[in-house]
């Protein structure tokens, strides 16, 4: 039994790749830029840069299998990236047998936000959780769903999209084509394009942005509102709500142990948290609107790569 695993978390600017042990113990890792601009061939001899930089503190013979979590959507019969949108000119990508030919090692390939539940079931804060749901709020919003302990993908993947939810038939347009989806009414990205769109030339979002309108993101919002500016706390209080009936949905549907929340936009702060909370619990049913434990991400900066490591152990 080999005792070490390689988790790869592919990312649109940067590649953490790293050894972990069977507990979940990272013993190296490797930060490299993804020069996603570069096309594919570039990106994927980065990905075999990274690994091979690993490979300096503990021999190949020593790694049972690379895991990588990349961005989908994935084609898992055949190891397949399909076409991501923040990876420019990928069509159809065997990224599983490129990487599994240069190393002779099992591949096993996962979109990233599948990969990041299943860091979280392994070694985070849902560990033996039988039925939970993982979100990620950041730039757009990604899940992944656990049901009786296992990734439930769907018969041919692309289960657990839940930033595509329609929430508001006639509100803003999504990059996935629809109307009102939650990742389009309440992501980082969401956020932002309300704010340049209706922030008055002498709010403070735009002080804080250097008088860039084009400047302003989630984190000019949150520290405009700590400052009191009344666009920036409605923008806040519209988005805790949409997630919040996000999550109804979800728990209505699934009765859920657990919902695990993470990304940029929930480190906003408790009275965020607070927020989604009650709005979930106020729309979802009885019982399993009172039995949902609603908990934030354990594994941080690291649950992208320890996600992909845990992918080869279950
Ligand atoms: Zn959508």
């Amino acid at each position: 039994m080999k005792d070490f695993v390689i988790g790869v978390d592919l990312g649109g600017t940067k590649i953490l790749s790293a050894i972990v042990s069977k507990r979940g113990k990272i013993l190296k890792r490797s930060l490299i830029p993804t020069e996603a601009c570069q096309g594919p061939s570039r990106v994927i001899e980065n990905i075999k840069r990274s690994i091979y930089e690993l490979l300096d503190s503990v021999p190949l013979s020593k790694i049972e299998a690379i895991g990588i979590g990349a961005p989908g959507p994935v084609l898992y019969s055949e190891g397949i990236i399909l076409n991501p949108p923040n990876l420019p000119g990928w069509r159809k990508v065997p990224l599983q047998r490129l990487i599994g030919n240069e190393f002779k090692k099992k591949v096993i390939l996962e979109n990233d936000a599948n990969a990041a539940a299943i860091g979280e079931a392994t070694f985070g804060v849902a560990k033996g959780i039988k039925n939970f749901i993982y979100m990620t709020v950041s730039t757009g919003i990604g899940g992944g769903i656990i049901l009786n302990g296992k990734l439930y993908k769907g018969s041919i993947g692309g289960a657990g999209e839940v930033g595509h939810m329609i929430i508001k038939t006639d509100g803003e347009g999504c990059g996935c084509g629809n109307r009102g989806c939650l990742e389009a009414m309440a992501s980082g990205r969401a956020m932002a394009r309300r704010a340049k769109a209706e922030a008055k030339n002498n709010s403070v979002m735009l002080l804080l942005a250097g008088g860039r309108r084009d400047k302003i993101n989630a984190k000019t919002i949150e520290d405009a509102a700590k400052l009191g500016d009344k666009l920036a706390k409605e923008i806040i209080k519209d988005t805790a709500f949409y997630l919040g009936v996000g999550l109804a949905n979800l728990i209505n549907i699934l009765a859920p142990d657990m919902i695990v929340l993470g990304g940029g936009v929930m480190k906003m702060g408790k009275p965020f948290l607070h927020e989604v909370e009650r709005t979930a619990r106020a729309h979802s049913l009885p019982p399993a609107g009172e039995h949902v434990k609603i908990a934030h991400v354990k594994l941080g900066e690291d649950a992208g790569v320890l996600g992909a490591a845990a992918l080869c152990l279950t």
